[in-house]
């Protein structure tokens, strides 16, 4: 059961908030090939019947995750720039104003990508930030060298913000936005007592950053790390339980829905 039962004893407060790729749905090479795993819609759409929130939080384009998981459940993408209402997708009033910023910041990419001529690195647009994926480079060492260089100079000539994910790198607006403050917004807003959170990657440290401070002010909180070769041990070791791959944590959450 792997602690599932702590988050059982009051459903109606309790929330749950999870991360998409690599935790949902397998890692893939090219990012536009994802998917949930098989049975994923519908067992959320379950948990979304009994507990007080279930929420997929991710870097992805709210629209795609909506197209995938349906509206049953709450999607939160962009990093919290973006959340699904009623079916439609709301962008968060903190990122309108840098929309043109970004637009500079995507031209000005793709004009320097095209000058380095490094073979089978993805821009991908996500209006309000942009991703450069290098999973499928000829060369993904020499990629991330290059690459790793190319956004610190982006983002300190437009004034953006640079993190490094699995196998890309992503420039966002120079606001916070992050799955912390979504899953600390909403557990604060719905008075929920108990918190989780499922995730794979670096940037998921944060989210488990969001329990931590829930659980100093009383809440009950469970962080979930979905194993994989590419995880980081950090993640591995500051979770309460283990899943292996989306498959495992399909699984464990099977055992919340039943
Ligand atoms: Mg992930």
């Amino acid at each position: 059961m792997g602690r599932a039962d702590l988050l059982l004893e009051r459903p109606e407060s309790t929330g749950l908030f999870i991360d998409f790729d690599g935790t949902l749905s397998p890692m893939v090479a090219v990012p536009s090939d994802a998917r949930p795993a098989p049975g994923a819609r519908d067992l959320l759409e379950r948990l979304a019947r009994k507990f007080a929130i279930t929420a997929v939080v991710s870097g992805r384009s709210a629209a795609d995750l909506l197209e995938w998981l349906g509206s049953g459940i709450e999607i939160w993408g962009l990093h919290g720039a973006e959340r699904t209402v009623e079916g439609r997708v709301e962008m968060s009033p903190r990122v309108g104003p840098y929309l043109s910023l970004m637009q500079e910041v995507r031209r000005d990419a793709a004009r320097r990508l095209e000058e380095m001529k490094l073979s089978g690195v993805l821009l991908e647009d996500k209006d309000v930030m942009l991703t450069l994926h290098y999973r499928t480079a000829s060369d993904p060492v020499e990629a991330e060298r290059l690459l790793g260089k190319l956004v610190l100079d982006l983002a300190s000539r437009h004034g953006v913000v640079q993190a490094q994910g699995k196998m890309s790198f992503e420039l966002r607006p120079p606001i916070e936005l992050s799955k912390a403050d979504v899953i600390l917004e909403r557990s604060t807003e719905l008075q929920l007592t108990a918190v989780a959170f499922a995730g794979d990657d670096v940037v998921d440290l944060p989210a488990f950053d969001a329990l931590d401070a829930l659980a100093a002010e009383g809440r009950m909180t469970l962080r979930v790390a979905v194993a994989s070769p590419e995880a980081p041990p950090e993640l591995l070791q500051r979770a309460d339980v283990v899943v292996d791959g989306p498959k495992g944590l399909l699984e464990w959450l099977r055992t919340l829905a039943d």
